[in-house]
C-alpha cells in the first residue's frame, strides 16, 4: 500500500508499505482523508508535537476513513463502518491519567505522531479511540475532529456566560473553528482578527460573527470578556491580554516555537482579575467535535481551503507550495 513516510528531518517520501495487522484490540482503518496543521509542520522540521515523533513514521493525526478490518476482540465496530480517530492514546497509569488530567499524561502515544498515522492508505488504531460518525457527517469534514476537538477541550476550560464579548485572534482554521463555536455557546457577541481586508470580510459573510478587525490597519479595542488566541506569535499574545476587561479569561492556544516568550503587563493582570489559561491536545473531546459537526453548528467545508494529494504534502509542509490556508489530503477513494 502506498505510505508518505517521514524518513528523517524535512524529509518525506512516498513508499510501498506492507499493509499493517490489527492485533486484538485494534481496528484497520482504510484511511480516506487526513489534515494537515502546524503539529505536521513541526514534527516535519524535527520539532515535537504533542509528542516526539521518531523517524521512520506516517504522519496523520487528523483522520478519517473506513473499518477495513477488526482484531478479534473488537466488538461494537465492524467492517464498513465510516469512523474517526482521535490519535492520542493515554498510559491509564501515570499521575496525571490517574488524577482525571489525562492530556497531561507522562507517556503520551499518537497516532500520526509516535504511531503510524492516516498518510497511508491503511493504519491501525486501538478500538478505544475510534469513533463512529454519524451519517450526515462527511469524511472530509470528519477528518477535522482532531482539530475541533482540541477547541472543544480549550472552551471546556473557560467559563462561557451569556453576557459576555467574545474575540477571536487570527483568523486561520483554528480561529475560524472558535468563531463558530463561540457562536454556537452564545455568548453577546464574537468579534474576530485578521490581516487582510478581503479574507475578514469573506469570514464575516460566512460565519456570521459581529465584527472584523483588521490588525495591520485598527487597534483591538479593550473590550472583551473572553478572548481566544488562535495565532501563537508573541505580538499577538500581547494583544489578546491587551484586548481584555476587568474579570476577562484569555485562553492561549495557539502554538509558539519552544523558546518563545511574550511581554505582558503584571499589573493589568493583577488589577483586571485576569485568567490566562494554555490548553493541551483534546481529552474526552471527540464526542463534542463529532455532535458539532454532525448538528451543523460546526461547517468546516466552509472553511476547508485545499483537498491535495499525497504527492503535495511536501511542498505544503516545506512552504514552496503556494497554497494557503486549511488542506486536507484525500488518501483513497
Ligand atoms: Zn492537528
Ligand atoms: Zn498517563
Amino acid at each position: 500500500m502506498k505510505a508518505l513516510v517521514l524518513t528523517g528531518k524535512k524529509q518525506l517520501e512516498i513508499q510501498n508499505l506492507d499493509q499493517p495487522e490489527p492485533k486484538a484490540n485494534e481496528v484497520l482503518v482504510n484511511a480516506k482523508y487526513a489534515g494537515i496543521c502546524g503539529t505536521d509542520y513541526a514534527l516535519y522540521n524535527g520539532l515535537p508535537g504533542s509528542a516526539p515523533a521518531v523517524p521512520p513514521i506516517v504522519l496523520g493525526h487528523e483522520n478519517s476513513g473506513v473499518v477495513a478490518a477488526v482484531g478479534s476482540d473488537v466488538k461494537d465496530l465492524k467492517v464498513g463502518d465510516k469512523v474517526t480517530v482521535d490519535p492520542n492514546i493515554y498510559c491509564g497509569k501515570c499521575d496525571y491519567c490517574r488524577t482525571s488530567r489525562p492530556e497531561l499524561c507522562e507517556s503520551l502515544s499518537a497516532v500520526g505522531v509516535t504511531r503510524n498515522g492516516g498518510l497511508e492508505e491503511y493504519f491501525t488504531a486501538p478500538e478505544t479511540v475510534v469513533y463512529k460518525l454519524p451519517e450526515n457527517v462527511d469524511l472530509k469534514s470528519a477528518a477535522t475532529c482532531e482539530p475541533i476537538s482540541c477547541a472543544v477541550h480549550g472552551m471546556e476550560l473557560l467559563d462561557i456566560k451569556p453576557y459576555q464579548k467574545a474575540l477571536v485572534i487570527g483568523d486561520g482554521f483554528m480561529g475560524l473553528i472558535f468563531a463558530q463555536m463561540l457562536k454556537s455557546y452564545g455568548v453577546k457577541s464574537v468579534d474576530l482578527t485578521g490581516r487582510h481586508d478581503d479574507k475578514l470580510a469573506e469570514e464575516k459573510e460566512k460565519l456570521g460573527v459581529d465584527r472584523v478587525i483588521n490588525t495591520t490597519k485598527e487597534k483591538i479595542p479593550a473590550e472583551y470578556d473572553v478572548v481566544i488566541e488562535a495565532v501563537g506569535q508573541p505580538a499577538t499574545q500581547e494583544q489578546a491580554v491587551e484586548a481584555t476587561v476587568k474579570g476577562a479569561q484569555v485562553l492561549m492556544f495557539g502554538v509558539g516555537a519552544p523558546d518563545q516568550k511574550f511581554s505582558m503587563n503584571t499589573y493589568e493582570v493583577f488589577q483586571k482579575q485576569l485568567t490566562i489559561k494554555g490548553a493541551f491536545i483534546n481529552p474526552n473531546s471527540f464526542e463534542g467535535a463529532i455532535a458539532l459537526l454532525q448538528s451543523g453548528k460546526v461547517d468546516v467545508n466552509k472553511i476547508i481551503d485545499n483537498v491535495i494529494s499525497l504527492e503535495d504534502v511536501e511542498s505544503v509542509l516545506n512552504g514552496t507550495s503556494n497554497l494557503k490556508g486549511k488542506s486536507v489530503v484525500k488518501i483513497s477513494d
